[in-house]
């Protein structure tokens, strides 16, 4: 429990004394905490400490622990890839989706969002620094998809998300810069306020460039064990 406490004191700290570097206020920069492969009990132990938003990578396990603490006042994040026949437990069951990277993901998750819930709150996960291997819309399709994505009746896209190669502090850049773009192009859209950047190992940066939201496992809970 104290453990738990302390790493988040830490990494809260750690947003403070970047907000303070970078001149912008600590409120504009949330801490998401990502709980993957980390069981139930470490969640429920974090909550206590005060957290409230947990992302989630992989839709077998989120399931399990949103049943698990569904007494709690979580707000659950999906961050993984999403693959098109997942969508409807998404739609059911998360408050955001991070991952989203083409317009059949976006009109999927608004037809399937119950009724009864708000909004899903979506990014668009880009691929910023055109890794082979990355998920994420090439940045020149951004404008277009939140063109389309705007007509879509149950969502509310909040901003985009990245995941830079490491060291790679000019994405974060470039990554604002795009999130400004859009801004700029759908002065109206007064939803868009994520930029959604920034992990364990580089926080610092990534909230100097204007992340609004880090994500963060490994300093919060300690190494990930895989088996
Ligand atoms: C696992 C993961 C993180 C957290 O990474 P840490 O280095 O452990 O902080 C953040 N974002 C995404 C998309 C992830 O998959």
């Amino acid at each position: 429990m104290y453990q738990f406490l302390k790493a988040r004191q830490g990494v809260l700290a750690q947003i403070e004394q970047a907000c303070q570097q970078a001149q912008r206020n600590v409120s504009e920069v949330q801490l998401l905490a990502v709980s993957k492969t980390h069981p139930s009990s470490a969640l429920n132990v974090m909550y206590e400490s005060g957290q409230r938003a947990f992302g989630e990578n992989y839709l077998q396990e989120a399931l399990q622990k949103i049943s698990d603490l569904k007494a709690l006042d979580i707000e659950w994040h999906f961050i993984g890839h999403v693959q098109r026949n997942k969508t409807k437990l998404l739609a059911e069951n998360f408050a955001w989706v991070h991952g989203v990277d083409r317009l059949i993901i976006a009109q999927r998750l608004s037809q399937q969002r119950p009724e009864q819930l708000a909004p899903i709150n979506i990014c668009i996960q880009v691929n910023i620094d055109h890794q082979d291997s990355k998920d994420g819309c090439h940045p020149d399709e951004v404008l277009a998809l939140v063109n389309d994505i705007i007509q879509l009746p149950n969502i509310h896209l909040r901003g985009l998300m990245v995941i830079p190669a490491p060291n790679h502090t000019q994405a974060f850049t470039d990554a604002k810069q795009l999130f400004e773009k859009v801004r700029e192009n759908y002065p109206s859209l007064t939803t868009w306020d994520t930029l959604s950047m920034g992990m364990s190992g580089d926080l610092l940066d990534a909230i100097q460039a204007g992340s609004t939201m880090v994500r963060i496992g490994t300093a919060l809970f300690g190494q990930r064990d895989y088996q």
